[in-house]
């Protein structure tokens, strides 16, 4: 077991203060580059505990596909201590990842380029507890480009919204045909069920066909589903 915190209540002040610089880093940098949709700290801080929401459900070693400004990578690589990889295709993104990894003093490492060809490599495929991506795409997609980096028995956490009956349905197909399975869906926030956090486990090895060629798994999701 570690120490890690379970809730956004459990985090210690140090934590917070390393959380808010982060928001300070992402707020000042963002004007320039362009890194979030999120603009104000208020906006910042529900990204932050969005993100910490994933705290009950990840394991060390964690990775994060399509981290973008650092959303949920950075927030649950300060609160949890758990060595982190976040990989990421715009440089731009990748360089504030990098230097906010390095002034935050994180245990982050950072890949440059796709989640597509990431996950063909020997020392990252196969090789995470659990592995996380938000706003990267529709379900069947985000199951693609994540679930080849699970060791057996490793969990996606994946953000989603309410999930329409036929995109659960291609999601629980997509899943099968990358060797996991569907094993939970959770509400995020007890007051609202208008997000969820859908859990799914690795229980075989992933074909060496997936992740299909940079850019396909977006075009033809896995089960057919529609795109988005
Ligand atoms: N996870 C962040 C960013 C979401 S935007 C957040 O929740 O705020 C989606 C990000 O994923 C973008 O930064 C985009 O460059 C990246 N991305 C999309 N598809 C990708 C892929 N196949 N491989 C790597 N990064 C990808």
């Amino acid at each position: 077991m570690t120490g890690a915190p379970r809730r956004w209540e459990d985090v210690d002040g140090a934590t917070r203060r390393r959380l808010d610089h982060y928001a300070a880093l992402l707020l000042t940098r963002n004007a320039a580059f362009n890194l979030t949709a999120a603009r104000s700290p208020a906006a910042v801080e529900e990204h932050v505990r969005d993100s910490l929401t994933l705290l009950p459900y990840v394991r060390d070693p964690l990775i994060d596909v399509g981290s973008g400004g650092g959303f949920p990578a950075i927030p649950l690589a300060i609160a949890t201590g758990y060595a982190v990889t976040a990989v990421e295709a715009v440089a731009k993104k990748v360089r504030f990842l990098r230097a906010t990894a390095a002034e935050l003093g994180l245990n982050l490492s950072v890949v440059a380029g796709r989640a597509e060809e990431a996950a063909r490599r020997p020392d990252l495929r196969a090789r995470f507890g659990s592995v996380t991506a938000r706003g990267v795409g529709g379900f069947a997609t985000v199951l693609e480009l994540t679930v080849p980096f699970l060791a057996i028995d490793g969990l996606a956490v994946l953000q989603r919204g309410r999930l329409a009956d036929a995109e659960r349905t291609a999601g629980a197909d997509a899943a099968l045909m990358l060797g996991a399975a569907l094993v939970g869906e959770y509400r995020a926030i007890p007051e609202s069920d208008q997000r969820r956090i859908v859990l799914v486990r690795k229980v075989s090895p992933t074909a060496p066909r997936f992740p299909r060629r940079s850019g396909v798994p977006a075009k033809r999701p896995l089960g057919g589903a529609r795109h988005g």
